[in-house]
């Protein structure tokens, strides 16, 4: 059943010449781009604060699969990086990985970030409407306790992880797996107070070792935990007993865009978080003591919409490391895709070539294999002044299971600001600007693009 609603009139609350909607890591590197290139530009946020899954999720060791690699963060993710650093030097004793963010810090640090970039910013301001008239965006709707108000732009970047502005906008996407829809587990994560560290450090990084022994126990169906999740990843662990992120409850079969099934998570994962805290404290020395500081405020996704683009970038392109004269990024290769059906993991992990359909795959990074990113995968079809960055790009299911990597989420979101500035510049859509010209600039803000593309 459908109800019709009444049109009414709503205020325009602003108008700026670039809008960025959603304030994680592509939002981040977007709106301190645009901004950087000198247009007016603000970006909106539904929740209270930014930094999206790294905040949101305590997602704070970013980019752990480049430890020893020779690969490190570039642009303005790097500078993030450095520059928080000497702010808020590090509490966390662990050794080994190459960074690590205290999640509340780094909210604060984010806010300053803006602010010294500016970038106006409001939180609180959830989108789901987008004007559009002619192929063209002309702001979009933020829902504030206030009722529907309108913020107007010339440009509009899409970087809320799911694709809603694109969606509202109008544009076709795909949403997880090929086959049947399904996407990644949903994950609430844990904090700990009250871990013995001296203990868990006494013989090197031992929680390093829990997380061993813990997925040895769920292979040999050990651990009687009703959560399909066979491993146990921990974040900082620092002198006063906080194990700052326990990524382990995973509710599956979820639609991250629907609110029956976002709830159902949330509450699935609050039940698996209070099984694993019982279960460390019950078997592994050390965290005996253990409280549960907070769970994290909301479900978080590894993927969801993924919005058609003039181009999609495919797994056969990232392995045969396919070169393309628009490449606005490029990454190391690698792929980490949590299993949509729960039940694979019994069998063990999946390969590459099961292609996301035979359980989790997870491929490390080898040699210096690179993956490029076209800059037509920003650019959402049928919409022309609409660009999109993050997880959300126009990739195929097990491509975005790579793309998805924070610091490439904060190098598309860079490319995306920029481009946005050289339509603006030039007067044309971000269809036509020149890719060489926008190479030149990222190259110059640090990104590693080879000369030809090849
Ligand atoms: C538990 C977990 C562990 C992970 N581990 C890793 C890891 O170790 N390494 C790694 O590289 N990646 C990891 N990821 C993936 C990574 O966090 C994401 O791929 C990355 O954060 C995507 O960045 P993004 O900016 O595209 O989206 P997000 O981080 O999701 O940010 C989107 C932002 O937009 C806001 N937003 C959403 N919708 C709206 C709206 N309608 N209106 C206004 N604002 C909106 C959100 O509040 C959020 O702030 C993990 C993800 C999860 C959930």
């Amino acid at each position: 059943m459908n109800i019709t609603i009444p049109a009414r009139s709503i205020p325009v609350k602003e108008t700026v010449q670039v809008l960025v909607v959603g304030g994680g890591p592509a939002g981040i590197g977007a709106a301190v781009s645009a901004s950087r290139m000198g247009f007016d530009t603000m970006l909106l946020e539904k929740r209270g604060f930014l930094g999206g899954n790294v905040t949101a999720s305590y997602v704070e060791t970013c980019n752990y699969f480049m430890k020893g690699t020779g690969f490190g963060p570039q642009g303005i993710a790097g500078e993030i990086e450095a520059d928080y650093d000497r702010a808020y030097p590090s509490d966390d004793v662990r050794p080994g990985a190459p960074h690590r963010f205290h999640s509340e810090c780094l909210k604060v640090y984010l806010d300053d970030l803006l602010k010294r970039e500016k970038v106006k910013l409001k939180l609180h301001s959830f989108v789901n409407e987008a004007l559009v008239s002619d192929g063209l965006i002309k702001g979009v709707v933020i829902q504030t306790k206030k009722g529907p108000q309108a913020i107007q732009a010339d440009i509009v970047i899409d970087c809320t992880g799911d694709g809603d502005v694109a969606f509202a906008a109008g544009v076709p996407f795909e949403q997880g797996r090929e086959r049947d829809g399904l996407c990644q587990p949903g994950t609430v994560s844990l904090r700990l107070a009250g871990a013995d560290t001296a203990f868990l450090m006494k013989d090197g990084d031992g929680l390093r070792e829990l997380s061993r022994r813990f997925n040895e126990e769920y292979r040999a169906g050990k651990t009687g935990l009703p959560c399909y999740r066979q491993d146990l990843p921990f974040g900082r662990l620092t002198q006063a007993g906080v194990v700052s992120y326990v990524n382990y409850a995973c509710s599956y079969r979820l639609d991250p865009t629907d609110p029956d099934d976002l709830t159902r998570g949330e509450q699935e994962c609050r039940h698996f978080i209070l099984d694993i805290w019982r279960y460390m404290k019950d078997n592994y020395p050390g965290m005996e003591k253990t409280e549960i500081a907070s769970m994290s405020p909301e479900i978080g996704f590894r993927d969801s919409r993924r919005i058609k683009g003039e181009y999609r970038l495919t797994v056969e392109d990232t392995e045969g490391r396919k070169h393309f004269e628009d490449c606005i990024a490029e990454y190391p290769r690698f792929y980490d895709m949590l299993t949509p059906d729960p039940m694979m993991l019994k069998a063990g992990d999946g390969e590459l070539s099961g292609g996301g359909y035979r359980g989790h795959i997870y491929e490390p990074i080898v040699d210096q294999r690179y993956i490029e990113v076209p800059y037509r995968c920003l650019l959402p079809v049928n919409v022309d002044n609409l660009l999109v960055a993050g997880r959300c790009i126009s990739a195929d299911h097990v491509a975005e299971s790579g793309v998805r990597a924070i610091s490439l989420c904060t190098m598309t979101g860079q490319a995306a600001g920029t481009a946005a500035g050289l339509s603006l510049r030039g007067g044309c859509s971000p269809k036509k600007i020149s890719t060489g010209e926008l190479r030149a600039i990222l190259k110059a803000g640090g990104f590693r693009l080879s000369e030809t593309g090849a």
